[in-house]
Formats: structure tokens, sequence, C-alpha cells
């Protein structure tokens, strides 16, 4: 009889999810002497902390700022970004012991590079804190109520209802379900009258089927530094060949901006005129085969994939006005129509989610339902490859953190 019983709690939040946001939240929360309750499906917190960057957690970007996130209301994340900065998150981490090594393009990750360092900073500030955690603890339901939110939940094979004055919906995205993403947020947020913004998959491979799939097979393994680019973006970084697409950063990033049905284009040599480079090569080396002078520019590999495309059995010298025109359009704008994504197996975040038009820019509460507060991957901010998404998540659990 005790499962459908409510439970009055003395917490001044429940926090659904503890990842990013949830455990940032939870922290900055008793910092200033709130008590909360992380309630986490999996059996440990942190599970997508764990295996981002490949296991090193790239886990903010020096050059973040709100240029790097798509969403339908571009300027609503300006204000969580302000109130919680890149600086912010380098300093908090600092204080705990982690100290920040840039990568690439502004990627700083543990100089540990582990994944875990991170985890247990919150898992200790947490403990010291007196935040509590239930793992293996998945929330059902949401139920409001005159002076709160009932939550309900199932731990140890029993459902439990628990009563508290806030909630903070922190329960993440779609991607990875075969580690506990759920569509919960999305749920909630349909369940009260919540205005969705289409969800997809987004910082995904991308696939390509039919006739031409076994030229992208034959390159699987090449990766080639490139600008990726459509009628709203443009990337220069290396896009990796698949036996089922395309792959690698580039793409990954573009992923987030394409729809289906549309084309990508990819220079393959950005910043160099391919003209130009064959024109000078022929003066001094005019017997060259286009196909040497292409597997010296590239690859042996790709070069020869390119056999069906450009006359690459002919001399430089003999190279007319059409045919460098051909491998000047074919090598500066590459045409891809992908058939479609990997999915949210193999994404690493979600686009779209509750719209901000139902938060606050400046304390992501819920407008019509006080007390409700939404963080992290679930809201429709989305970030760019590279340590955008965490400082979104952890910049979202501060300024929730601030309203409880
Ligand atoms: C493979 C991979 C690599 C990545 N690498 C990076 C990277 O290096 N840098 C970067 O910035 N971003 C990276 N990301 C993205 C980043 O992990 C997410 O944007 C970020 O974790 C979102 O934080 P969140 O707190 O909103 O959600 P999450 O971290 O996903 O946390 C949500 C939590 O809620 C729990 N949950 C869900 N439903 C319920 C429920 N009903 N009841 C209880 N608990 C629930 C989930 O189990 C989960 O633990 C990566 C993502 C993936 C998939």
């Amino acid at each position: 009889m005790t499962a459908n019983l409510t439970k009055q709690t003395d917490f001044d939040a429940i926090i659904i999810g503890g990842g990013a946001c949830g455990l940032m939240c939870a922290v900055q929360a008793g910092f200033l002497g709130k008590r909360t309750l992380v309630l986490e499906k999996n059996d440990k917190v942190g599970a997508k902390i764990l295996i981002s960057g490949g296991g090193r957690c790239n886990y903010t970007n020096l050059y973040a700022s709100a240029q790097q996130f798509i969403s339908d209301n571009e300027h609503f994340c300006k204000s969580t970004l302000s109130q919680w900065t890149v600086d912010d998150t380098v300093s908090f981490f600092e204080t705990y012991g982690i100290i920040g090594k840039e990568k690439t393009l502004g990627q700083l990750f543990p100089e540990s590079d582990n994944a875990r360092d991170v985890v247990k900073v919150f898992t200790s500030l947490c403990a010291d804190l007196g935040q509590e955690i239930w793992c293996d603890a998945e929330v059902k339901g949401i139920e409001q109520v005159d002076n709160g939110f009932i939550v309900s939940l199932e731990r140890n094979g029993r459902t439990e209802n628990l009563s508290v004055p806030k909630v903070v919906i922190a329960s993440g995205g779609l991607p990875i379900p075969k580690m506990g993403a759920t569509d919960f947020g999305l749920r909630i947020a349909k369940k009260f009258g919540l205005k969705i913004n289409d969800t997809a998959p987004a910082l995904v491979p991308l696939t390509i089927t039919g006739k031409d799939q076994p030229w992208y097979e034959q390159l699987s393994g090449n990766s080639i530094f490139c600008r990726v680019w459509n009628d709203r973006i443009s990337f220069e970084e290396n896009i990796l060949f698949t036996h089922w697409g395309l792959s690698g950063p580039a793409i990954l990033q573009i992923s987030s901006y394409w729809r289906p049905g549309e084309y990508i284009y990819i220079d393959l040599l950005p910043n160099q005129s391919i003209a130009e480079l064959i024109l000078q090569e022929r003066e001094a080396n005019g017997k060259k085969m286009l196909l040497a002078y292409l597997a010296n520019l590239f690859t042996r590999k790709f070069a020869e994939a390119l056999s069906d495309k450009l006359p690459v059995d002919k001399n430089l010298a003999s190279l007319n006005k059409t045919d460098l025109e051909s491998i000047n359009s074919l090598i500066h704008e590459f045409k891809v129509k992908p058939a479609g994504d990997k999915g949210y197996d193999k994404a690493e975040v979600m686009r779209g989610g509750v719209s901000t038009d139902e938060l606050s820019s400046k304390t992501l509460e819920v407008k019509k339902i006080p007390g409700m507060y939404y963080g992290g991957e679930c809201v429709d901010v989305t970030g760019w490859l590279g340590g955008y998404n965490f400082q979104w998540a952890w910049a979202s659990g501060f300024v929730i953190a601030q309203g409880l």
C-alpha cells in the first residue's frame, strides 16, 4: 500500500537527471544552502560525461559564445551564457583539481585525459554539500499541486511519490538510448502543454546509399581537411570517409544544419586553387600524370577513386581548359546529397526540444508553471561540436540553481 502514498520531502527541489546540467545544478544549489535530491535512472550519474570526448571529456570551449548555438531563438542562450561564462567553468574545475588543456580550436580537456575526474568533482561536492543522489531511480511523472509538485518515480521495483516545491528537468535528449536517454523532458513538456520544437539527431554522421555508396566505401578510413558548407554555414575541419558515408568533425558540424533532401558542398582543398597549383606544376613537370599529382596532394587511394570522375591518366601538360574546369569544380565544390543520418544511436546531441518561448531566459523557469525549470539538452539550444554543449549544460544548471 506504500506504493501510492505521497511523501512530503524537505528538499527545496528535485532535479531529474544526474547528467551535466543536473549535477552542476545540485552543486550550485548546495553552495547557496539549498537542499536538492537528484534522481537518476542509471545505476550511476554522469554516464554521458564519462563517454564524452572519447572518455576524455571536452568540458568547454574557450571561444564559446552565443554564435555557436542553434535555436529557434538565437538570442535566448545569451543570458545563461553570460551568467556562467567559460571562465567560470575553467575556474570551477581548477578549484576542484581539474586543469584544462586545449587540444584544438579552443576545445578544453582535463590534463589527466580522464572524464572520470570530471564526474568525481560533482559526486564529491554533492556528498560534501549534503545533496542527495538516488541512482536507479526513474522518474515516471510529475503532477502540479497547490504547493509545488508530486514527482513519481520507480526505485527498487517500487513506485514512490515525493512532494517538493520545485522541480528541475535536466533529463537530457534522445541520443544514445542504450545509455539511458529518454524522452522524459519532452513527454512532460507535452503533458503541461509546452511547445516543443522539432527534434532530430545532430552532430551525427551522414549516410550515402544507392549507386554512390561503393565510391565512399572504397575510401573508407580516408580523412581529408576540408571546408564543408551549405547555404547556412561553413566549417573547416576534417571529413572522414566510411563504408556507409561521411563522418569526421566537419560532417558532424554541418549535420546540425542539414535537412533531409538537401545537398552539402565540400571544398577538398580549402584556401588554395587546384587549377593554379596544376598550372604551376606543369611549368616544371608537364609530363607528370594527373593521378600522381593528386596522389601527392591527397592520398593514392583518393586519387584513384577520382579516376571515374576526372581524366587522371592524362599528363598535366595535356589537360585542356575543360579538364581544368572539371578538376576545379570537383575539388572545390564536391556536391553530396546524403540519404540520411546515423540516427540517435550515433548522434552526440539532439537538435530542437522544449521551445525557448516557454522559458524565462534569465532563470530558465517555465513561464506558465512557476517552480518548474528546464535545462541542458532538453531545451531547444544545441551547441556545435567542441565542448559547447557541456558549456550550455553547466551554465543552465548554474542559472537554475540561482532560482531554487
Ligand atoms: C558520444 C558522445 C560524446 C559527447 N562528447 C561531448 C564533448 O566532448 N563535449 C561536449 O560539450 N558535449 C559532448 N556530448 C554532448 C553532451 O554529452 C550533452 O550535451 C550533455 O551531456 C547534456 O547534458 P544534460 O545534463 O542535459 O543531459 P545528460 O548528460 O544526458 O543527462 C541526463 C540524465 O538524465 C537521466 N534521465 C533521463 N530520463 C530520466 C528519468 N525519467 N528519470 C531519471 N533520470 C533520467 C539520464 O540517464 C541522464 O543521466 C557528447 C555526447 C555524446 C552522446
